[in-house]
């Protein structure tokens, strides 16, 4: 008996965005509440961002930069999901599929652990698959550097995806 893998495609993506106040503070398309938000062009949701790129890097497309440049005034303040929902519609269209993606997110503040329920739910119905699929790790820098210094976060995500 033949067992047939189908073509299994792997993306990586990171992202980092700085702290500003007065802006909103989106992660993983969750609003969480925090004394200063993320400055960015779009509403700077890093984490939604590096998945995108993950995405975009395992169907051979460009990255976000290229596909929504903040030369566009029409990406501004932008809301994060709606441009993942763009990048995941260019990879449903080739026929992939999501076998997961595994994100950590590297941020001295804000407390991110009450929100990954949420965040995982709101990726997962973008991508199509079940939360599970979804996993958000959140991790700080033990005060090192420019994240330990509360200047900004950084999140980096790997996605599989087969067809
Ligand atoms: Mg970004």
């Amino acid at each position: 008996m033949e067992i047939r893998i189908g073509e299994i495609r792997i993306g990586q993506g990171i992202d980092i965005h700085a702290f500003e106040t007065g802006r909103r503070c989106v992660l993983g398309g969750v609003e969480i509440p925090s004394e200063r938000g993320l400055l960015g062009h779009s509403d700077a949701d890093a984490l939604t961002h590096a998945v995108m790129d993950a995405v975009l890097g395992a169907i051979g497309q460009r990255d976000i930069g290229t596909l929504f440049p903040d030369t566009d005034a029409s990406f501004k303040d932008a809301d994060s999901i709606m441009l993942l929902q763009k990048v995941w519609s260019l990879a449903e269209r080739e026929g992939w599929k999501l076998v997961n993606a595994d994100v950590t997110l590297l941020a001295q503040v804000p407390k991110v652990k009450p929100y990954v329920t949420e965040m995982q739910q709101r990726l997962s119905s973008v991508l199509g698959c079940e939360p599970s699929r979804v996993t958000i790790k959140a991790t700080t820098t033990e005060r090192l550097g420019f994240i330990g210094r509360e200047e900004g976060v950084l999140a980096s995500a790997v996605v599989l995806l087969q067809r």
